[in-house]
């Protein structure tokens, strides 16, 4: 039985392992529908839902291909992981990164997977050629499909197997965390975002502080990394908020001893060692990208709910920015967005809270992360993305017998 990393989604259906580019284009040419999984990191039904799922980490391919200065071929389908320290060894790095890096390059950039920054594009948008098994079976390329389309398609226009991604010289981050004040926050990360490379910031819930992270580019040598204890502090919110059950002063007193016992850190390190953290607690996640200029609005009414409505709730909130790209299915597309993410613990009902704050995101005009849960369908996604009917007339074109089409992905890509 297959299931995603949260535990929601799952599946019965045979997995297929290729070994080889060739045996691959034969599982894809078989008349079976199928869905290809990455790390399976994706909250929303985008892998199950086929007559199988093909699983490509076997796949006889380096991790590396040929390297340039700014571009490397790569295996799409390589842990994000493996790559960072195989590019260190040339020299190289990722522009930036998100939370975490379990994930597939292919599984990250098809749901347009981002870190923060507000010039740093999401990992979809260094994407800069591809090679991929069309549904036939068949070898296909950037020179056959748009690169714009192929960069964020959720598995739906082929099988991705190498990348061609923009790569810069590796750096280091000097990494800064400090607690805040919740208005402080909110008043000042338009400017923090103008003054970090990478800012973002953790709303924690009932607390009236928040956890701002910033990284910069430093010429400094490494020093010590701190022990990563954000596990111990989520560990403490859910213990602060089921004492608050008993005694909302409880609740109080152990957040402020939570807040005091919130130690900064200063260190250096490699980018990707800094950028990417370990997430071992299971939680479901719901985030969406809104237009900067509506972002401390709709965050203003987002923590007035969460305070009022739904006591339960222990998870911080966090706030990123992206920038701006051109690919066609990119919730980043025509420029930058501010992301507001929502968790819940993987183990409790997440839906009351998720259905009373997401028509906040969707009247701001927010677009979903097509990796986390929303409850969009094709009629409210066309709307959101000028490109979106010409995607979907393409995906009808290359895959007419919906070889790659779950009716969970119908709902969302046809009319
Ligand atoms: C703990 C955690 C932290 C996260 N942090 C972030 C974050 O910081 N920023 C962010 O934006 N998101 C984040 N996410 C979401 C995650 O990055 C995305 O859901 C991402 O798509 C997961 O990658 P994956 O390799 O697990 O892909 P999967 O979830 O397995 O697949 C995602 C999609 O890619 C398709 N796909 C996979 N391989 C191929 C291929 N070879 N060819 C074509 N299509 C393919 C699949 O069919 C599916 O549609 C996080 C998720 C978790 C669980």
């Amino acid at each position: 039985m297959w299931t995603n990393w949260a535990g929601t989604e799952r599946a019965d259906t045979p997995v297929s392992r290729p070994s080889s580019i060739a045996e691959l284009q034969q599982v894809v040419a078989q008349r079976h529908s199928l869905r290809v999984v990455g790390a399976g990191h994706s909250f929303t039904p985008i892998v199950a839902g086929g007559d199988r799922i093909l699983d490509l980490s076997g796949l006889d391919l380096p991790t590396l291909g040929e390297v340039g200065n700014d571009r490397a071929w790569v295996n799409a389908n390589a842990r994000l992981r493996d790559l960072s320290p195989k590019l260190a060894e040339r020299g190289l790095a990722f522009r930036n990164l998100g939370d975490i890096n379990a994930q597939s390059l292919a599984g990250a950039v098809s749901t347009a997977t981002h870190g923060t920054g507000r010039d740093l594009p999401c990992l979809a948008a260094e994407i800069t050629a591809a090679k991929l098994i069309g549904a036939d079976g068949d070898i296909l390329s950037t020179d056959d499909i748009p690169l714009e389309m192929i960069q964020v398609a959720l598995g739906m226009l082929g099988v991705l197997t190498e990348a061609q991604i923009s790569v810069v010289p590796k750096y280091n981050l000097h990494r800064r965390v400090r607690l805040a004040a919740l208005e402080d926050s909110l008043a000042s990360m338009h400017q923090n975002w103008a003054d970090n490379r990478n800012f973002e910031f953790f709303c924690i819930p009932f607390s009236g502080k928040t956890v701002e992270i910033r990284h910069d580019l430093t010429d400094a040598p490494e020093s010590r990394a701190p022990r990563d204890l954000d596990m111990i502090a989520v560990k403490v919110l859910k213990l602060a908020r089921n004492t608050g059950r008993v005694s909302g002063g409880l609740r109080t007193a152990l957040l402020r001893l939570l807040t005091l016992a919130q130690s900064d850190e200063d260190y250096v390190g490699e980018s990707w060692r800094v950028l990417c953290s370990d997430r071992r607690i299971r939680f479901n996640e719901m985030e969406y990208h809104l237009p900067p200029e509506f972002a401390a609005d709709v965050l203003h009414e987002v923590l007035t709910r969460l305070h009022r409505d739904h006591k339960d709730i222990y998870f911080p909130i966090e706030v990123r920015q992206t920038a701006g790209d051109t690919a066609c299915l990119s919730p980043f597309q025509g420029g930058p967005r501010i992301s507001v993410a929502i968790h819940t613990d993987a183990a409790e009902d997440h839906r009351r809270y998720f259905d009373a704050l997401e028509p906040l995101f969707v009247e701001a005009g927010g677009r979903p992360h097509w990796g986390k849960m929303h409850s969009l369908s094709y009629k409210e996604l066309s709307g959101l993305y000028p490109d979106f009917d010409r995607f979907c007339a393409l995906r009808e074109q290359l895959d007419p017998k919906g070889k790659f089409l779950t009716p969970a992905l119908a709902r969302l890509f046809q009319p």
